[in-house]
């Protein structure tokens, strides 16, 4: 058990979020996305930092593991980016389920990537 340095509530290690205050327990989140088949092997790595400067930082990956190219949005783009994949994801049909049926083979690709690294 750790305890949360905003309310002092008692979480798991795990956690991202207090269950308590919501207030991060990590100053980065990172998390991997793999690409369209035509592109594959590339990989989209987006990072969350939660500092005093907040911003969500999207990276593109080669097969080789190399950054090839990054760019980061302030909070309020990143919100209106969320909105807009949200819609498009609606109009697709693609709902959560989708979304948890590739989970697994999305955890072995970013370790296999960050193997490379
Ligand atoms: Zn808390």
């Amino acid at each position: 058990m750790r305890v949360c340095a905003e309310c002092g509530g008692e979480l798991e290690a795990a956690f991202r979020f207090c269950p308590w205050c919501a207030s991060p327990q990590r100053s980065k989140l990172v998390e991997f996305f793999r690409a369209h088949p035509a592109d594959r092997g590339k990989a989209l790595r987006v990072s969350r930092y939660l500092t005093e400067e907040p911003q969500v930082r999207f990276s593109v990956w080669s097969s080789d593991g190399v950054a090839e190219a990054a760019v980061s949005l302030e909070e309020d783009e990143a919100d209106r980016l969320s909105l807009f994949l949200g819609a498009a994801s609606g109009a697709l049909g693609a709902g959560p389920s989708r979304s948890a049926r590739a989970f697994p083979a999305r955890r072995g690709f970013a370790r296999r990537l960050l193997r490379r690294t």
